[in-house]
Protein backbone atom coordinates (compact mmCIF):
# COMPACT_ATOMS: atom_id res chain seq x y z
CA UNK A 1 0.00 0.00 0.00
CA UNK A 2 2.86 2.14 0.67
CA UNK A 3 4.07 3.20 -2.89
CA UNK A 4 6.78 5.50 -2.11
CA UNK A 5 10.20 4.67 -4.17
CA UNK A 6 13.45 4.90 -3.03
CA UNK A 7 14.07 7.42 -5.88
CA UNK A 8 14.60 11.47 -4.84
CA UNK A 9 11.55 12.42 -7.61
CA UNK A 10 8.62 13.72 -5.17
CA UNK A 11 5.05 14.07 -6.64
CA UNK A 12 1.45 14.61 -5.21
CA UNK A 13 1.15 10.56 -5.27
CA UNK A 14 3.97 9.24 -4.29
CA UNK A 15 5.38 12.11 -2.03
CA UNK A 16 3.60 10.27 1.00
CA UNK A 17 0.91 7.48 0.87
CA UNK A 18 -2.47 8.98 -1.21
CA UNK A 19 -3.98 7.36 2.57
CA UNK A 20 -2.08 8.78 4.86
CA UNK A 21 -2.85 12.07 3.63
CA UNK A 22 -6.62 11.46 3.33
CA UNK A 23 -6.38 10.40 6.89
CA UNK A 24 -4.23 12.91 8.32
CA UNK A 25 -6.19 16.08 6.53
CA UNK A 26 -7.26 18.18 9.06
CA UNK A 27 -10.63 18.40 7.32
CA UNK A 28 -11.71 14.86 8.26
CA UNK A 29 -12.15 16.98 12.07
CA UNK A 30 -13.94 19.60 10.75
CA UNK A 31 -16.42 17.51 8.60
CA UNK A 32 -16.83 15.32 11.88
CA UNK A 33 -18.30 18.22 13.02
CA UNK A 34 -20.11 20.55 10.35
CA UNK A 35 -20.05 17.07 7.50
CA UNK A 36 -23.94 17.30 7.35
CA UNK A 37 -25.99 19.09 5.88
CA UNK A 38 -28.48 20.00 8.59
CA UNK A 39 -26.16 21.34 10.84
CA UNK A 40 -24.56 23.29 7.92
CA UNK A 41 -28.36 24.47 7.89
CA UNK A 42 -28.64 24.89 11.07
CA UNK A 43 -25.20 26.82 11.25
CA UNK A 44 -26.38 29.53 8.24
CA UNK A 45 -29.36 30.39 10.21
CA UNK A 46 -27.75 30.99 13.41
CA UNK A 47 -25.37 33.52 11.37
CA UNK A 48 -27.69 36.21 11.81
CA UNK A 49 -27.99 36.27 15.43
CA UNK A 50 -29.83 34.12 18.26
CA UNK A 51 -33.09 31.44 17.27
CA UNK A 52 -35.32 29.71 19.41
CA UNK A 53 -35.45 26.27 18.39
CA UNK A 54 -39.50 26.38 17.08
CA UNK A 55 -37.92 29.08 14.79
CA UNK A 56 -34.96 26.87 13.59
CA UNK A 57 -37.92 24.40 12.95
CA UNK A 58 -39.79 26.56 10.65
CA UNK A 59 -37.52 28.27 8.95
CA UNK A 60 -35.55 25.00 7.39
CA UNK A 61 -38.69 22.46 7.99
CA UNK A 62 -35.82 20.13 9.90
CA UNK A 63 -37.61 17.05 11.60
CA UNK A 64 -37.38 18.26 15.79
CA UNK A 65 -35.61 15.26 16.39
CA UNK A 66 -32.68 15.31 13.88
CA UNK A 67 -32.51 19.65 15.40
CA UNK A 68 -32.08 18.53 18.80
CA UNK A 69 -29.61 16.22 17.78
CA UNK A 70 -27.79 18.70 15.46
CA UNK A 71 -27.71 21.01 18.23
CA UNK A 72 -26.22 18.81 21.13
CA UNK A 73 -23.64 17.89 18.46
CA UNK A 74 -23.24 21.55 17.92
CA UNK A 75 -23.15 22.23 21.55
CA UNK A 76 -20.30 19.59 22.12
CA UNK A 77 -18.28 20.73 19.71
CA UNK A 78 -18.51 24.08 21.08
CA UNK A 79 -19.88 25.98 18.19
CA UNK A 80 -23.25 27.06 19.85
CA UNK A 81 -24.74 27.58 23.04
CA UNK A 82 -27.86 27.39 24.34
CA UNK A 83 -29.08 30.07 26.59
CA UNK A 84 -32.07 30.27 28.66
CA UNK A 85 -34.53 33.19 27.18
CA UNK A 86 -36.63 33.41 30.14
CA UNK A 87 -36.07 35.93 33.13
CA UNK A 88 -34.50 34.38 36.31
CA UNK A 89 -37.08 31.61 38.00
CA UNK A 90 -39.25 31.47 35.09
CA UNK A 91 -38.93 28.91 32.67
CA UNK A 92 -38.32 30.37 29.32
CA UNK A 93 -37.67 28.98 25.41
CA UNK A 94 -34.17 28.39 25.49
CA UNK A 95 -32.56 30.48 22.38
CA UNK A 96 -29.03 29.30 20.34
CA UNK A 97 -26.21 31.10 19.39
CA UNK A 98 -22.84 30.71 17.95
CA UNK A 99 -20.05 31.27 19.68
CA UNK A 100 -16.80 32.68 18.30
CA UNK A 101 -15.79 29.46 16.98
CA UNK A 102 -18.96 28.52 15.37
CA UNK A 103 -19.30 32.39 14.14
CA UNK A 104 -15.69 31.74 12.17
CA UNK A 105 -17.43 29.17 9.74
CA UNK A 106 -18.97 32.07 8.25
CA UNK A 107 -16.44 32.33 5.67
CA UNK A 108 -16.35 28.24 4.81
CA UNK A 109 -20.51 28.77 4.87
CA UNK A 110 -20.09 31.84 2.37
CA UNK A 111 -18.04 29.66 0.20
CA UNK A 112 -19.94 26.69 -0.39
CA UNK A 113 -22.92 28.94 -0.82
CA UNK A 114 -20.90 31.07 -3.69
CA UNK A 115 -20.28 27.31 -5.18
CA UNK A 116 -23.65 26.54 -5.26
CA UNK A 117 -24.09 29.98 -6.64
CA UNK A 118 -21.63 29.99 -9.40
CA UNK A 119 -22.97 26.14 -10.65
CA UNK A 120 -26.57 27.28 -10.42
CA UNK A 121 -27.63 24.41 -7.81
CA UNK A 122 -31.11 23.78 -7.32
CA UNK A 123 -33.61 22.42 -4.56
CA UNK A 124 -33.04 23.26 -0.78
CA UNK A 125 -30.03 24.97 -0.64
CA UNK A 126 -28.16 26.89 2.35
CA UNK A 127 -30.78 29.37 3.74
CA UNK A 128 -30.31 32.37 5.60
CA UNK A 129 -28.88 35.97 5.19
CA UNK A 130 -25.38 35.64 5.70
CA UNK A 131 -23.85 38.37 7.33
CA UNK A 132 -21.73 41.28 5.99
CA UNK A 133 -18.16 40.51 6.08
CA UNK A 134 -16.03 42.08 8.90
CA UNK A 135 -15.75 44.96 6.89
CA UNK A 136 -19.16 45.84 6.48
CA UNK A 137 -19.61 44.53 2.38
CA UNK A 138 -22.28 42.05 1.38
CA UNK A 139 -19.49 40.86 -0.66
CA UNK A 140 -17.97 37.16 -1.74
CA UNK A 141 -15.22 35.80 -0.17
CA UNK A 142 -11.86 34.30 -1.53
CA UNK A 143 -8.93 32.84 -0.78
CA UNK A 144 -5.34 33.84 -2.21
CA UNK A 145 -2.03 32.85 -1.22
CA UNK A 146 -0.83 34.52 1.48
CA UNK A 147 2.79 35.04 -0.12
CA UNK A 148 1.91 35.84 -3.90
CA UNK A 149 -2.01 36.60 -3.87
CA UNK A 150 -3.19 34.14 -6.76
CA UNK A 151 -6.73 32.90 -6.09
CA UNK A 152 -6.12 29.40 -4.46
CA UNK A 153 -6.32 26.67 -7.36
CA UNK A 154 -5.89 22.99 -6.35
CA UNK A 155 -4.04 23.15 -9.72
CA UNK A 156 -1.07 25.22 -8.46
CA UNK A 157 -0.64 22.81 -5.14
CA UNK A 158 1.69 20.09 -4.99
CA UNK A 159 1.93 18.03 -1.88
CA UNK A 160 5.70 16.96 -0.52
CA UNK A 161 6.78 14.91 2.48
CA UNK A 162 8.12 17.36 4.93
CA UNK A 163 9.18 14.87 7.75
CA UNK A 164 10.86 11.24 7.59
CA UNK A 165 8.86 10.66 10.79
CA UNK A 166 5.41 11.58 10.83
CA UNK A 167 3.28 10.62 13.51
CA UNK A 168 0.71 7.69 12.20
CA UNK A 169 -2.47 9.61 11.38
CA UNK A 170 -5.05 9.04 13.78
CA UNK A 171 -8.01 7.54 11.76
CA UNK A 172 -11.33 9.09 11.00
CA UNK A 173 -13.59 8.39 13.75
CA UNK A 174 -15.36 5.20 12.44
CA UNK A 175 -18.88 6.85 11.78
CA UNK A 176 -22.19 5.75 10.43
CA UNK A 177 -21.67 7.40 6.72
CA UNK A 178 -25.21 7.74 5.91
CA UNK A 179 -26.79 8.90 3.01
CA UNK A 180 -27.79 12.52 2.66
CA UNK A 181 -31.20 13.00 4.05
CA UNK A 182 -31.99 16.45 2.47
CA UNK A 183 -30.30 15.37 -1.02
CA UNK A 184 -32.00 13.13 -3.44
CA UNK A 185 -29.29 10.23 -4.32
CA UNK A 186 -29.66 11.15 -8.13
CA UNK A 187 -29.32 14.85 -7.57
CA UNK A 188 -27.22 16.45 -11.02
CA UNK A 189 -27.06 19.39 -9.05
CA UNK A 190 -26.77 18.78 -5.92
CA UNK A 191 -25.29 21.48 -3.93
CA UNK A 192 -21.81 21.93 -2.10
CA UNK A 193 -23.27 21.09 1.40
CA UNK A 194 -24.78 17.67 -0.15
CA UNK A 195 -21.67 16.60 -1.62
CA UNK A 196 -19.54 16.94 1.51
CA UNK A 197 -22.50 16.04 4.10
CA UNK A 198 -22.17 12.55 2.87
CA UNK A 199 -18.73 10.80 4.28
CA UNK A 200 -17.81 8.90 1.70
CA UNK A 201 -18.22 11.32 -1.17
CA UNK A 202 -16.56 14.06 0.51
CA UNK A 203 -13.02 11.23 0.80
CA UNK A 204 -13.09 10.41 -2.68
CA UNK A 205 -12.78 14.03 -3.78
CA UNK A 206 -9.90 14.44 -1.17
CA UNK A 207 -8.46 11.20 -2.27
CA UNK A 208 -8.74 12.70 -6.19
CA UNK A 209 -7.25 16.15 -4.61
CA UNK A 210 -3.98 14.17 -3.92
CA UNK A 211 -3.77 11.84 -6.78
CA UNK A 212 -5.80 8.77 -5.68
CA UNK A 213 -7.68 8.99 -9.08
CA UNK A 214 -7.30 4.90 -10.48
CA UNK A 215 -10.18 3.22 -8.69
CA UNK A 216 -7.80 0.61 -7.10
CA UNK A 217 -5.92 3.17 -5.54
CA UNK A 218 -9.10 4.74 -4.34
CA UNK A 219 -10.34 1.54 -2.90
CA UNK A 220 -6.61 0.76 -1.20
CA UNK A 221 -6.63 4.72 0.06
CA UNK A 222 -10.30 4.59 1.48
CA UNK A 223 -10.37 1.02 2.32
CA UNK A 224 -13.80 1.33 1.22
CA UNK A 225 -16.46 -1.62 0.24
CA UNK A 226 -16.03 -1.74 -3.79
CA UNK A 227 -20.25 -1.58 -3.75
CA UNK A 228 -20.05 1.91 -1.76
CA UNK A 229 -17.17 3.41 -3.79
CA UNK A 230 -18.63 2.32 -7.42
CA UNK A 231 -22.06 3.80 -6.42
CA UNK A 232 -20.15 6.62 -5.02
CA UNK A 233 -18.19 7.19 -8.34
CA UNK A 234 -21.29 6.63 -10.52
CA UNK A 235 -22.84 9.40 -8.76
CA UNK A 236 -20.12 12.32 -8.15
CA UNK A 237 -19.49 11.68 -11.76
CA UNK A 238 -23.12 12.14 -12.90
CA UNK A 239 -23.53 15.46 -10.29
CA UNK A 240 -20.47 16.40 -13.23
CA UNK A 241 -17.65 16.55 -10.31
CA UNK A 242 -15.14 13.72 -11.72
CA UNK A 243 -15.14 12.81 -14.92
CA UNK A 244 -14.30 9.02 -15.78
CA UNK A 245 -11.73 7.82 -18.50
CA UNK A 246 -10.94 4.46 -19.61
CA UNK A 247 -6.70 4.39 -19.32
CA UNK A 248 -6.76 0.47 -19.63
CA UNK A 249 -9.13 -1.55 -21.80
CA UNK A 250 -8.77 -5.13 -21.34
CA UNK A 251 -10.06 -5.96 -18.69
CA UNK A 252 -11.57 -2.15 -18.68
CA UNK A 253 -10.28 -0.01 -16.08
CA UNK A 254 -11.30 3.74 -15.09
CA UNK A 255 -9.84 6.55 -13.59
CA UNK A 256 -11.19 9.18 -12.28
CA UNK A 257 -10.31 12.95 -12.23
CA UNK A 258 -11.67 15.97 -10.70
CA UNK A 259 -13.33 18.32 -13.18
CA UNK A 260 -13.57 22.32 -13.00
CA UNK A 261 -16.40 21.64 -11.01
CA UNK A 262 -14.80 19.56 -8.30
CA UNK A 263 -11.51 21.36 -8.40
CA UNK A 264 -13.56 24.63 -7.38
CA UNK A 265 -14.78 23.12 -4.18
CA UNK A 266 -10.58 23.66 -2.93
CA UNK A 267 -11.33 27.19 -1.47
CA UNK A 268 -14.04 25.40 0.51
CA UNK A 269 -11.72 22.78 1.82
CA UNK A 270 -8.89 25.03 2.33
CA UNK A 271 -11.23 27.44 4.26
CA UNK A 272 -11.91 24.35 6.31
CA UNK A 273 -8.11 23.71 7.12
CA UNK A 274 -7.64 27.06 8.03
CA UNK A 275 -10.66 26.78 10.20
CA UNK A 276 -9.29 23.25 11.70
CA UNK A 277 -5.51 25.46 12.47
CA UNK A 278 -7.25 27.98 14.37
CA UNK A 279 -9.73 25.80 16.88
CA UNK A 280 -8.41 22.71 16.90
CA UNK A 281 -4.69 23.45 17.33
CA UNK A 282 -3.17 20.26 15.78
CA UNK A 283 0.13 19.91 17.50
CA UNK A 284 1.36 16.72 15.55
CA UNK A 285 3.38 17.09 12.76
CA UNK A 286 1.19 16.10 10.01
CA UNK A 287 4.09 14.39 7.92
CA UNK A 288 3.34 16.74 4.47
CA UNK A 289 2.77 20.09 3.25
CA UNK A 290 1.48 21.92 0.08
CA UNK A 291 3.59 23.83 -2.26
CA UNK A 292 2.14 26.64 -3.73
CA UNK A 293 3.68 26.49 -6.93
CA UNK A 294 3.40 29.87 -8.79
CA UNK A 295 5.25 31.23 -5.76
CA UNK A 296 6.96 28.30 -4.55
CA UNK A 297 6.37 29.11 -1.06
CA UNK A 298 4.39 26.98 1.61
CA UNK A 299 0.85 27.58 0.54
CA UNK A 300 -0.70 29.74 3.63
CA UNK A 301 -3.90 31.14 2.73
CA UNK A 302 -5.69 34.22 3.35
CA UNK A 303 -9.60 34.23 3.50
CA UNK A 304 -10.52 37.95 2.24
CA UNK A 305 -13.43 40.01 1.07
CA UNK A 306 -13.85 40.17 -2.65
CA UNK A 307 -14.27 43.71 -2.81
CA UNK A 308 -12.06 45.35 -0.46
CA UNK A 309 -9.84 42.71 0.28
CA UNK A 310 -9.83 42.74 4.09
CA UNK A 311 -9.08 39.78 5.72
CA UNK A 312 -11.99 37.77 6.65
CA UNK A 313 -10.74 35.35 8.97
ZN1 LIG B 1 1.74 31.81 -3.80
ZN1 LIG C 1 -14.95 44.45 2.15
Amino acid sequence: MNKRTAGSRVSASDAAPAHWMIRSNLVNRVLDVIGDAWIMQILSVLMSGPHRFDQIVALINVPRSTLAARLRQLVEAGCVIKQEAGAKGRKGAPGYRLTAKGGDLAPTLKLIRQWNDHWRVSGRVLSGAMPPNPCGHAANVEVICACCGRQSDARDMKVFQSSLHPVEPRLPPNKRVRTSEVFAESDAAIPAEGVLGDRWAGLIVAAAFFGATKYSDIEGALRIAPNILAARLERLTKQGLLSRTLYQSSPPRHAYHLTEKGLSLYPIIVAMDAWARKWMKPREDLGWRILHKPCLEWFAPRIQCARCKADVF
